[in-house]
């Protein structure tokens, strides 16, 4: 395979991924972002344009210090955000999305609390980063901060961050993020009752466990 193939396809499954986050709720219209690395090149969702005009002829591409080198559609206005998760962090996908209950989640906390075991998966308790501008380089510190030592993180009154070796993960990762926080929502919802919640113990343990979960032959 040709890099220019390995770009055209790496594109089509960015643009497949960021197509996922509007069919699957997690953003409304041009909100949200998505990106992938591929060697020294950074693909990236272009700024509010609908995920469902994008055709392979629309492929927008930066180097790791932003400057643009494919694409005449301008990246997305997160673009510093993208790229700090990838200069800090081992991330080759991150996924930005406006998911509902999260976002209700990161204006209400400081962290999402242990309400559920699937914590271990982000990496431990999910910080909210602090609010800043969209597109500002203190959104992006603020959010590489809240990232230390975990795969996804909330921006406060805004969504949320995800970020893996892989499209898919990134993205399963938003999704199981967004399950967490409306399960916190609903458990705190009822007057007069609060939530059981794990410890950072039960959840070490988890994380211990997790190391070995998934498909095992017998
Ligand atoms: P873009 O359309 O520029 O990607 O912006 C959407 C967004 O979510 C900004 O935070
Ligand atoms: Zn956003």
């Amino acid at each position: 395979m040709t890099s220019q193939d390995a770009i055209a396809e790496a594109w089509d499954e960015l643009v497949a991924t960021a197509r996922r986050t509007a069919a699957e709720g997690l953003v409304v219209g041009t909100s949200g972002n998505v990106s992938v690395r591929s060697g020294d090149l950074v693909l990236v969702t272009p700024s509010g344009v609908p995920y469902d005009r994008l055709g392979p002829g629309d492929t927008v591409a930066v180097d790791l210090s932003g400057r643009q080198v494919a694409g005449t559609l301008a990246p997305t206005s997160e673009l510093p955000l993208h790229l700090a998760v990838y200069a800090g962090t081992d991330a080759t996908a991150v996924v930005h999305t406006h998911a509902v209950h999260a976002t209700a989640v990161s204006t209400l906390v400081a962290e999402l609390p242990l309400i559920h075991y699937m914590a271990a998966a982000i990496g431990g308790p999910v910080r909210v980063a602090p609010y800043a501008l969209y597109g500002s380089a203190e959104l992006a510190e603020n959010v590489l901060l809240a990232l230390a030592g975990r795969t996804g993180c909330l921006l406060q009154n805004h969504g949320t961050v995800t970020y893996g070796t892989a499209l898919s993960q990134a993205y399963d990762r938003t999704a199981q993020l967004e399950w967490m926080c409306e399960l916190w929502l609903k458990a705190s919802a009822l007057p007069g009752r609060e939530p059981h919640l794990l410890t950072g113990a039960q959840l070490d343990e988890v994380a211990v466990k997790l190391r070995g979960y998934g498909p095992t032959p017998r």
